[in-house]
């Protein structure tokens, strides 16, 4: 049974999953809609059919489980500066959360939504009149990319801030699907193909987003931006040391998914921002050029070593 152009709000996961089988491919789950409702506007996300998630109190609350912190995927970026054990342990994931939008958004915009959020490209989030003047590309139809004037492949850039963090504090997730759930490192969602960035099913709902408890993570972020609120990322960085010395660095907004480069104190750290500028496949689709935000991640990395005490 496939509804048309229908808002569907279950109150119970299986009622979701239900929901989401019976609409098959033709649904988008909705959470605090901050992303999805903008490129519904934009004509970029069309489904006839949208379930909105925001009641299922499983997806709700944060605790200690097991050894890990479990963020439920329904949890307001606003709200977590307030979590006691977030501040003593994870305050990498608060200065991420905090640099999304501006503080009304963030009173909507989940923590589950942030690490699905769509890829974002100057030539893909525009209106439809204007896609259709320029010419459509392989996110939208089209058959060649605009950005580098022809190639075959989408570099469509991870936007999500909270990425970064948690990858880099080693964060896995949870996924609940009609064939049971799953729970897999964050990282390992990304595909690095624009077109289609992530790989989990679309009947899959993020219930929550795991962290290891006494890992002693120091992080530093950072974030290039045109503004200092109410703008997506051009370039951010996020870097951790944890108590055994392991070293990561994970960057967004550089590359179609998160750019990680793992190393060891002691390392060379020149070696280490090396590797990470080759990681980053980043194109001119951007309000800032490719060659100022490449720049800038050497900047950001040296400056995160020194504040971090790396050797
Ligand atoms: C003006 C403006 C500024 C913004 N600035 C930033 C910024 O600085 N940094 C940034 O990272 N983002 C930014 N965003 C994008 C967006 O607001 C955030 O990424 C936000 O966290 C998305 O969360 P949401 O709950 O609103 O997601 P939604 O829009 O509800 O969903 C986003 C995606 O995730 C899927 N989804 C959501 N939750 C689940 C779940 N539990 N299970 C399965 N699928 C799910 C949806 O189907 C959809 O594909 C901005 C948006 C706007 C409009
Ligand atoms: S990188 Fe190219 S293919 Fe991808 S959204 Fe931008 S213009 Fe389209």
């Amino acid at each position: 049974m496939v509804i048309e152009k229908t808002y569907l709000i279950p109150t119970t996961i299986t009622e979701a999953l239900e929901m989401a089988k019976a609409n098959n491919d033709t649904f988008k789950y909705l959470a605090g809609g901050t992303d999805v409702m903008v490129n519904r506007f934009q004509g970029n996300e069309t489904s006839p059919c949208l379930i909105d998630i925001s009641k299922l109190e499983e997806l709700k609350g944060i605790r200690k489980e097991g050894g890990f912190l479990r963020i439920g995927a329904l949890e307001p970026l606003e709200d977590l500066k307030r979590v006691q054990e977030l501040k003593d342990e994870f305050p990498l994931l608060i200065e991420a959360a905090l640099s999304v939008g501006a503080p009304l958004l963030r009173k909507t915009a989940t923590i589950g939504g942030n690490v699905l959020c769509e890829n974002r490209c100057l030539y893909y989030n525009q209106s439809e009149w204007w896609r259709e003047a320029v010419g459509y590309c392989l996110k939208c139809e089209g058959d060649i990319c605009i950005a580098t004037q022809g190639k075959k492949a989408c570099f469509s850039e991870l936007v999500s801030d909270t990425a970064p963090a948690l990858i880099a504090m080693e964060a896995e997730i949870e996924l609940l699907d009609v064939d049971g759930s799953k729970r897999i490192p964050l990282m390992d969602i990304y595909t690095g193909d624009g077109v289609k960035p992530r790989n989990i099913s679309p009947t899959a709902i993020l219930t929550a987003i795991f962290l290891p408890l006494n890992k002693g993570f120091k992080g530093v972020f950072n974030k290039v931006r045109e503004r200092e609120s109410l703008e997506f990322t051009s370039l951010t960085s996020a870097v951790t040391l944890d108590k055994d010395g392991n070293i990561r660095i994970v960057l967004s907004g550089v590359d179609p998914k998160p750019v990680v480069v793992l190393g060891k104190n002691g390392d060379d750290r020149s070696e280490l921002i090396k590797k990470a500028i080759k990681g980053a496949r980043a194109i001119d689709n951007d309000m800032y050029s490719r060659k100022y935000r490449r720049e800038m991640i050497g900047v950001y990395l040296e400056r995160s070593f020194g504040e971090l005490g790396v050797k």
